[in-house]
């Protein structure tokens, strides 16, 4: 995210005169389309958009505009030159500090209307800002915004990389491997574990390496590197489609850039990865 976006739960005493929206029907958002680009809508006094808006939610402020998340029901119709759109097929259309904020309001809203009553005893939920919370107002069960941690791994064997295809994957392209964190795990255990039930092999040397938040629905993805101890691959077929270890000169089809995936694999294609 931007280093110009200050987050946080409740507006500001003085809110600024733009307001950016982000607004969900169900999973597409709403953006004003020029072209092949798109824009977030951005409203004033002057320019309004004539939705009716669920509750809105603070997300904080990007360059200096206040930003609001919302949904709307799933029979409005957007406003002229808007369009409702899937926000990965926006990935490349949308600015990127839009696309991210895009995907914070979306797992903020999401947690808004699925949490509207408390999981306990049923009873309604109430916000409990300024924290990002929900608390009951029957038995206080706080609730807050889920997140769903996984990790994501770049695995390499001398100037090798593995790379496998998911049978899940969106598209024809190889990646690094990842898999969802389980309760009672080290970061680096589910690191192990995941490369183990995929792929078949052992890992060690496992280094962090960044992280990225993927409002896909609800994950953060944790970057390692690794290298390859022992073993032969033997594919999970309910998971992995294909795997093998390629050289930079080799790679087959790769995921699209800003995903952390393609970031782990630049890094190794620059003889970076170890070093980060
Ligand atoms: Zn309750």
């Amino acid at each position: 995210m931007s280093a110009n976006f200050e987050p946080a739960a409740s507006p500001p005493r003085q809110p600024s005169a733009e307001r950016l929206l982000i607004v969900y029907r169900d999973r597409d958002l709403l953006v004003r389309s020029s072209g092949a680009a798109a824009n977030l809508p951005a409203i004033d006094g002057s320019r309004e958009l004539r939705l009716e808006l669920d509750q809105e939610h603070y997300l904080g402020r990007l360059d200096g505009v206040d930003c609001f998340a919302s949904h709307v029901p799933e029979d409005v119709e957007p406003p002229d030159d808007h369009e409702f759109r899937g926000l990965r097929a926006l990935w490349t259309r949308l600015p990127e500090d839009q696309f991210w904020l895009a995907g914070r309001g979306y797992q903020i809203v999401e947690w808004d209307r699925t949490h509207r009553y408390c999981g306990r005893c049923g009873e309604p939920t109430e916000n409990a800002l300024p924290e990002r919370a929900k608390r009951c107002s029957s038995c206080g069960l706080s609730s807050f915004p889920r997140l769903s941690p996984a990790v994501i791994v770049c695995i390499t064997r001398g100037n090798e990389i593995l790379l496998a295809q998911g049978t899940r994957f969106p598209g024809a392209f190889y990646s690094v491997l990842a898999g969802f964190v389980e309760p009672g795990e080290s970061l680096e255990e589910t690191v192990a574990r995941e490369v183990k039930e995929e792929v078949g092999i052992d890992v060690d040397k496992i280094r962090y390496f960044g992280s990225q938040p993927w409002p896909f629905p609800h994950s953060l993805m944790i970057g390692f590197s690794a290298e390859h101890a022992g073993g032969e691959l033997a594919l999970d077929p309910e998971e992995i489609a294909d795997a093998n270890w390629y050289t930079r000169d080799t790679l087959p089809e790769l995921p699209p850039r800003l995903s952390i995936a393609r970031t782990l694999i630049d890094a190794y294609v620059e003889g970076s990865l170890g070093s980060r």
